[in-house]
């Protein structure tokens, strides 16, 4: 039997097509499919701007510089995130430090960012950047960390990589309704995917305007805003800070298109899904992952728990057992604080108890839309034996 992924891209023919006629176009990059592709995330979510850049770790980058991150700021994020979460801050040569997660969503906890920004307050050590990353597709609670935003001056970013297609109280995330800047990410197993991409959403013309000269070395071709000018000369552009190059090319653009036409049948298949899940693992002593009765995620993940406790070996040897049978679990993730790169900067296993205790109870189930129901019940028939 051939392996069952934990997540999958959804390419058709159609998708096919598309990237060949633009392909075959005058324009490969720069062109007008960044700029419809634009348009329609924007439509979509609900934003005044977006911006595509060529994966959700530049446009995190971007982010930060936008809100002028730099050396003496400190960026917080949750540990239970994918690393670029908090690299967007080093980038900026930012101090990084962690929140712990809530106990039930696995996002960033409220309380937990209230404890530490009183602290951070007396001491004069407020952050300038919190990212709010939605993990597994289900928001954060914004509505709270907003308020905790407005009252100590931090700036929002949601890294909503994950969270392409869920709503909070009916908006969209992307809509920016509660922060400054959101991400999404299309890398192959997130909800959409332009293979390797990613896009922001604001709705401020200012930190849009940033971000679009940051992605494109720093460079404007605007009159307006050239800092030098000599009639006698050809000046058709300026650079006028250092940027990068972190376009995303048109053929990209032109499949996010189409993929983004599907995104709503994406989301609905891994809805119904983790619904199958929800069922099939009634009744195993496995932690099911909880859902705000005010948000819809989009299932980008179906993290379980095995446990609260510790119990050595046994998250490990339910992870390669169901490997040795073709069901690619994965686990999502290893605390941000505990990788070496970060362990070198100071930080030590047990700062964050929730977010290391779930690391070590955790394991991704496979999600995609494709996921047949006859392997959904092959995967939790091999856990249901591993576990009882
Ligand atoms: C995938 C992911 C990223 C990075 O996305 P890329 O497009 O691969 O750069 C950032 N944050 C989170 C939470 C992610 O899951």
């Amino acid at each position: 039997m051939k392996a069952i992924p934990y997540s999958r891209q959804n390419i058709n023919v159609l998708d096919l097509v598309t990237v060949m006629k633009t392909l075959k176009s005058n324009l490969i990059t720069q062109g007008k499919k960044n700029q419809l592709f634009e348009r329609r995330i924007s439509t979509f979510t609900g934003s005044k701007y977006s911006l595509t850049f060529n994966s959700a770790t530049s446009a995190l980058f971007a982010a930060c510089k936008a809100l002028d991150l730099g050396p003496g700021d400190w960026l917080w994020t949750s540990s239970i995130s994918f690393v670029a979460s908090a690299n967007c801050g080093l980038y900026c040569g930012a101090n990084v430090d962690f929140v712990d997660i809530d106990q039930k969503t696995y996002n960033i906890c409220p309380n937990e960012l209230e404890k530490k920004l009183i602290q951070a307050n007396f001491l004069g050590k407020l952050p300038k950047v919190v990212v709010v990353v939605h993990f597994a597709g289900q928001s954060a609670d914004m509505r709270r960390i907003k308020l905790l935003a407005d009252f100590y001056g931090f700036r929002i970013i949601e890294d909503a990589s994950h969270a392409l297609g869920a709503t909070y109280y009916k908006n969209n995330i992307g809509s920016c309704t509660y922060s400054d800047i959101c991400i999404f990410s299309f890398h192959p197993v997130k909800t959409i995917t332009t293979g390797e991409g990613g896009a922001i959403t604001t709705n401020s013309l200012y930190l849009l305007n940033k971000m679009t000269l940051f992605k494109n070395h720093g460079i404007t071709r605007n009159p307006d805003e050239f800092l030098v000018r000599d009639q006698n000369e050809i000046w058709n552009y300026q650079l006028v800070e250092l940027g990068f190059n972190f376009r995303m090319t048109e053929f990209q653009a032109a499949l996010g298109i189409n993929q983004l036409k599907r995104m709503k049948k994406f989301i609905q298949r891994r809805r119904k899904i983790a619904q199958r899940y929800n069922k099939l693992l009634r009744g195993l002593p496995v932690i099911l992952p909880w859902q705000h009765p005010d948000s819809e995620s989009s299932f980008h993940l179906y993290p379980i728990q095995l446990g609260t406790g510790e119990s050595p070996g046994r998250q490990k040897y339910i992870y390669e057992q169901m490997r040795k049978k073709g069901i690619e679990v994965n686990l999502h993730y290893i605390p941000i604080h505990l990788q070496p790169l970060y362990v070198n900067l100071g930080f030590k296993d047990g700062s964050y108890p929730k977010s290391e205790a779930y690391f070590r109870n955790a394991l991704s189930l496979p999600i995609y839309p494709a996921l047949r129901f006859s392997k959904q019940r092959y995967i939790c028939k091999i856990l249901d034996k591993l576990l009882t």
